[in-house]
This record gives C-alpha cells, structure tokens and sequence, in this order.
C-alpha cells in the first residue's frame, strides 16, 4: 500500500521507509509536486496538520506528516517549532550566510551557555542542561480524519561544540548526550536511534494503529 509523506526531504522519507516497512513511501518529490505549505502553526502538532492536510487535499490518499525540533528546558523551550533555522539571540554573529549544522549547534550550545551564567546556574551540571528532540506525526487518512502522535527523547546538550561525535543520524544528534547509553545520538546505529527516537516511538504508536485502518 502507499503512503504519501509531507517531505521532500530525502534523510526523512528513509527514516520513515525503516520505521514503515510495510508500505511504499512516496514523496511529493517523487510525483513532481512543488510542495510547500506555509508553517505557520503554533505548535509540532499544528504544523504537522498543516502539512499533512495540504497534502491530502492535492493526492487523496493517505498522507504522513511529522513537525520535529529540540526543546532546550534553559531557552525555556526553545528552538522548538523553530529548530530548523535556529540562531538564537546570537544572530549578530550571523552574516547573512546559510549556516551550516555545525555552526547552528555551536550557536545553540554558546547561547544555553550564556543563559546558564546569567542566571547563574552551573553550565557544567547535566541537570542545567537537559533537552528533548518532540515529534509530532500524523497520519491523515481521509477527508478530516487523522491519527496524531508526538514522542519525545530526552538528551543532555553538550557544553561545548568541540566534544560533539558521531556520524550518524542528523541535524543536533552530535550535540545530544544520551547518558544511559553513554553516547550521542549521532554515535547510535540506524537501528538503535529509531527504537528510541521521538520519531521512532511516534511512528511505532501510528503504524500499529494503521494496521486496524487498513
Ligand atoms: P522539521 O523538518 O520541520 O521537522 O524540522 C526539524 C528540525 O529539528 C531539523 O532541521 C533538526 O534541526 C531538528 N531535528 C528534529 N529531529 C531531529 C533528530 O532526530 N535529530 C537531529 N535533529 C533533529
């Protein structure tokens, strides 16, 4: 059976093949689709409807969509919905370029740093500076009906960009501790990420239920 993912991206349409092996995952990629709905929800949750229910109304068909990012509890939440194109109130440092990952986790861990030190709490202490990757996934099945789960993975931010390690996985995993494991997520197999990922525990929920839909 296909599912149609709200992703052009290809890291995230292989992610979703492993965790669904059962169906074909096609993309608006792949069907030649423009695709690209304005985000401008409030939440995980909200912007992974948006994307999902864009997508429906164009193929009719069974859509996945998922909205993810990662909470840092000393930004007070942030980045959050906005993890993509995080920079934080470092932005003057920022000229214009596109920043590549490394320099957005430097950035992120320069300003839980800083925050730490203004409110005078220990940058060293893990508890100052716990996080969680959210993911909100939803699958929108026909005309609005819909699924929704959101999991997280809690993690420990790194306090200095230069120990970040690990090659797999993307986006902040070298920069997220996991200390039952020892390692960064970016130092997990495929395997291992996905069995505890935010994104591996919202699509387990979602693809037992699907096995009732269809
Ligand atoms: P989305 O494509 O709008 O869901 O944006 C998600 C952003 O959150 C990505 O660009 C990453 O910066 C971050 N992110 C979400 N999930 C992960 C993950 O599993 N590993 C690393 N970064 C993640």
């Amino acid at each position: 059976m296909e599912i149609f993912l709200a992703s052009s991206n290809e890291h995230k349409k292989h992610e979703m093949e492993e965790l669904f092996k059962d169906y074909t995952i096609i993309t608006p990629k792949d069907i030649n689709l423009n695709f690209d709905p304005i985000e401008d929800g409030k939440s995980f949750v909200e912007n992974s409807l948006i994307k999902a229910k864009a997508l429906y109304e164009i193929v009719k068909k069974p859509v996945l969509a998922d909205d993810s990012g990662i909470c840092v509890d000393a930004l007070d939440g942030k980045p959050g919905i906005y993890s993509a194109r995080y920079c934080g109130r470092l932005k003057n440092k920022v000229d214009g370029h596109k920043l590549s990952q490394n320099e957005q986790n430097g950035l992120l861990i320069e300003d839980v740093n800083l925050t730490l030190k203004e409110k005078n709490l220990d940058p060293k202490k893990r508890e100052n500076r716990s996080c969680r990757y959210v993911c909100s996934l939803i699958l929108y099945y026909g005309k609005d009906q819909f699924l929704c789960s959101q999991e997280t993975l809690e993690g420990i931010l790194l306090d200095d960009i230069n120990e970040s390690r690990g090659t797999t996985g993307f986006g902040y995993d070298p920069i997220i501790f996991l200390p039952e494991f020892g390692k960064t997520v970016a130092e997990l197999t495929e395997e291992e990420k996905n069995s505890i990922s935010h994104r591996g525990k919202a699509a387990e929920l979602i693809a037992k239920a699907m096995k009732n839909l269809f």
